[in-house]
Order: C-alpha cells, then structure tokens, then sequence
C-alpha cells in the first residue's frame, strides 16, 4: 500500500507507484490535496470519504506525473493492471488507517512518499509523510517513509529504483516484522549520489518565523518553516548523510521518554507527591 502527504496529484507518489508496481500490486490510497506538515494528525469528529479512482484517471495522473517529474513513458502498463487506488478528503494519517483497516487489508509493505523535501531530524515530528507511516508501523508492518531532498524541480528517479529495490528484497526475504525506515534520498542523478548510510535522527534541521499581515483588529500570520537550524549534525546522522549526498535510511520507532532527565524530574517532584495527596511529609 502506498501513501504521501503531497496528495494524490504529486509526482513522487506516481514515480513510487510506478517503481513498486515492478515488485508487486500497488494500492495507492493518498489524501486528495496538499498536507504536508500535519504529522500523524486525524479526522475523528467527522465521516472521511473515499473515493476509487477509475483506470483513466489513474492512467491521467501517473502520466502527468511523468511529464512534471520529466521521466520517459514507460511503465503505462504496469500502472495499467497492476495500480489500485483511492483518494481520501482525509489527513496522510487518515488515508493509511482507511487503507489498512478497510480499502485494501493486510498488505506486505506500506509505503509513504515519495515526498518532495526532505524529513531529516526533528522534521520527522511535523512530517505527514512520517505521519501516515507510523499507522503502517503501529500495525505491524513493514513500513517506509522515503523522501527527497529538494522541494524545487525534485528528481525522484534514485529514490525510486531504492525503493524498488527494497521490496524486492523484502519479498525475498519474506519476514514480515513490524520496522519503520525513514529514508532520504539526495534529489539528484544516481550517479552522483555517494553511498548509503544507516543514520540516527538528527536534531532540528528547521526553525519556523512568521510573517504578519493586515492591519486593526484582525491580522494574518503566516507561520513558514524556513530558517534552517542545523543542530547534531555530526557523523552518523541523518542530516549528515544529506549533506555529503548520500542516502540516508533511519530506522525509527516511538518512544520518546528520556532517560537522562529522570534524576532531574525527582529533585523536581521532592515533597509535591505529599502535598498532593496530605500523605507522610
Ligand atoms: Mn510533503
């Protein structure tokens, strides 16, 4: 199953379609518009529709895909027989959950992108495409959030034959336990890229700043993330591996507890348990 937060009409979701169809069945079920940036937001105080694309339409936005991303005509007939899929008035969350619990069932990977921009650091904390790829880890699958490292004329060729090569190798492999990749691939020719590294997550690669308009009562802001931070950085890292064109796969998972910090919270919390409940000081 393939999703992304770039919605339906992106180019990177066709260029992964196209590239997985060679493995296997792809159903795509992706949001109908652009929500990048709504994390692993969803819609649980209103119905979500769905609705399946019919073969044209299909064949229409896999093709103007191509044209946009500026890729040869080729694989019409694999998107033809082999390409399912729906477009979901949801969240990327939303659209992964529909998809996995109802539209399409089990399935042997779920895969989210290929997003135009990078997901590197802490982006993975506002990202929809990392989103919607937690729903596929959270139940059970083998999961793979894969973007590109430009959000300008995107080149999703490099990114598209990994991930072509990764369900290749996950259908030879045949385990189906429960991962989560968060991959990055350089937005350039593959014979420009450096190598493959296995990262850790960054620290924050992005600041926000925001822009004020209007005068009076009623103003609007405009919150962009657009002032590059560029802490932990260093060798190992994900942001690294971008920096010097190399592709970048991080495993994730969920927990965000932080150990170093329990002594901390103790000096902190001395006394207030007894306060709290009038027990013992
Ligand atoms: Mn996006």
């Amino acid at each position: 199953m393939l999703t992304n937060d770039d919605g339906i009409h992106a180019p990177g979701l066709w260029a992964a379609a196209q590239a997985l169809s060679q493995v296997g069945e792809v159903c795509v079920v992706a949001p109908d518009r652009e929500q990048s940036g709504v994390g692993a937001s969803l819609t649980l105080h209103a119905p979500v529709v769905a609705r399946s694309l019919e073969i044209p339409a299909l064949e229409r936005l896999s093709a103007a895909a191509n044209e946009e991303a500026g890729s040869p005509d080729g694989q019409q007939a694999e998107i033809r027989h082999r390409v399912t899929a729906f477009s979901v008035e949801g969240t990327p969350g939303d659209s992964c959950i529909l998809g996995l619990e109802k539209l399409v069932g089990p399935v042997d990977l779920v895969v989210s992108g290929i997003n135009r921009g990078s997901n590197l650091g802490w982006d993975v904390m506002v990202s929809g495409t990392v989103g919607a790829a937690f729903q596929g880890y959270f139940r059970g699958y083998p999961t793979i959030a894969i973007s590109v490292g430009s959000v300008q004329n995107p080149r999703f060729d490099g990114a598209a034959s990994l991930l072509r090569l990764l369900a290749q190798k996950l259908d030879q492999d045949g385990k189906k336990d429960a991962f989560l990749l968060n991959v990055n691939v350089p937005s350039l020719a593959p014979d420009q890229i450096t190598g493959v590294e296995i990262t850790r997550s960054g620290g924050r690669s992005y600041g926000e700043s925001v822009r004020e308009e209007g005068t009076g009562h009623q103003k609007r802001y405009w919150i962009a993330r657009n002032r590059p931070v560029m802490a932990d950085n260093g060798e190992g890292t994900d942001m690294n591996a971008a920096k010097n064109n190399r592709i970048s796969i991080t495993p994730l998972h969920l927990n965000l507890s932080h150990q170093e910090m329990l002594p901390r919270v103790e000096t902190l919390l001395a006394g207030v348990p007894e306060a709290l409940l009038g027990k013992g000081g």
